[in-house]
């Protein structure tokens, strides 16, 4: 080597006409081989300058013939003088690197159970009229209403099959319902009936006896209960509140209700209503509705 230059090549395997075929540049902990793409100086140089930017920092260049220590000038060229970089593309980001996204809220959810069906009659309110058929077309029509409203229904039964209580209890507990109403009909009484579980209140556990499970959420059931009082006191529809050993109140973990369809006796002013009318149906369905909507607002998960 005639010339003194700061490049240090660490390999520089020479072809027959004296021209190197390949030189590994090293600059600190960084190796880059260049190979040139055809045989000449000026492929080289460009070999040279494709790779330049990679190589920064003091090397030397041993054993090389003039084209690559003319290329490898220009490196030195690159090293003092860099091609600008486009700024680094950031990696995409990894699993632990995402950003962690708040869970998607759980739907608010409504739990419809009509109580009776299939062979479990219910009462003959009607001289053509049973109870499971109100309770099923009640359900039916409520459900729609609320899901207008986009809430998310569950109903037990959607067709004429009875349900064994346990499984109605089961299904609004795993549906971990925001509220729940058991739906009855009778011939007798005046109004809508609203009934709470007659267990008494006690505070919430992480596990709850089967038998008294909705002992933990009776005062939320009242106040729910509440809240269905005051829909229909909007209307010209009576509601009394009372609390009854109803199943499947008890073994329900969600604020439960129980609802009974009675005739709607006439008063000065207000003609009455039977069970099988249908204004007086939507009348009971609107008020639910309304009171489930209501209930959406001041519910509070636990
Ligand atoms: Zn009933």
């Amino acid at each position: 080597m005639a010339r003194a230059y700061p490049f240090r090549a660490l390999r520089c395997s020479t072809a027959p006409h004296s021209l190197p075929e390949a030189v590994v540049l090293e600059s600190g902990a960084q190796k880059t081989a260049i190979q040139p793409a055809v045989p000449g100086a000026a492929s080289r140089g460009v070999a040279v300058a494709r790779y330049g930017p990679a190589v920064s920092g003091a090397v030397r260049a041993v054993r090389c013939g003039p084209a690559v220590l003319a290329a490898l000038a220009a490196v030195t060229a690159l090293a003092q003088n860099p091609i600008p970089q486009p700024p680094p593309v950031p990696a995409p980001p990894n699993q632990s690197q995402a950003p962690i996204q708040p869970p998607t809220p759980r739907p608010y959810v409504v739990v419809l159970d009509p109580a009776h069906g299939g062979t479990n009659t219910g009462a003959r309110l009607e001289r053509d009229l049973l109870e499971k058929t109100v309770t099923l077309s009640l359900a039916h029509r409520l459900a729609a209403a609320l899901r207008a409203r986009g809430i998310s229904v569950v109903m037990i039964r959607d067709r004429d099959v009875d349900v064994p209580d346990m499984q109605r209890a089961e299904i609004a507990n795993h549906a971990r319902a925001d509220a729940c109403l058991t739906l009855h009909a009778t011939a007798t009484g005046s109004g809508v009936h609203l009934f709470t579980s007659s267990l008494g209140p006690t505070s919430s556990a992480e596990f709850l006896p089967w038998q008294t499970a909705q002992s933990a959420w009776v005062t939320r059931s009242l106040r729910m209960e509440a809240e269905i009082d005051t829909a229909f006191s909007h209307t010209s529809i009576h509601a009394t509140m009372g609390q009854a050993a109803i199943e499947p109140l008890d073994h329900l973990t969600c604020p439960a209700v129980a609802v009974e369809l009675a005739p709607e006796e006439a008063t000065p002013g207000v003609g009455g209503y039977a069970i099988s009318d249908p204004a007086y149906q939507k009348s009971v369905v609107q008020a639910l509705t309304d009171a489930i909507q209501a209930w959406r607002k001041d519910w509070t998960r636990p």
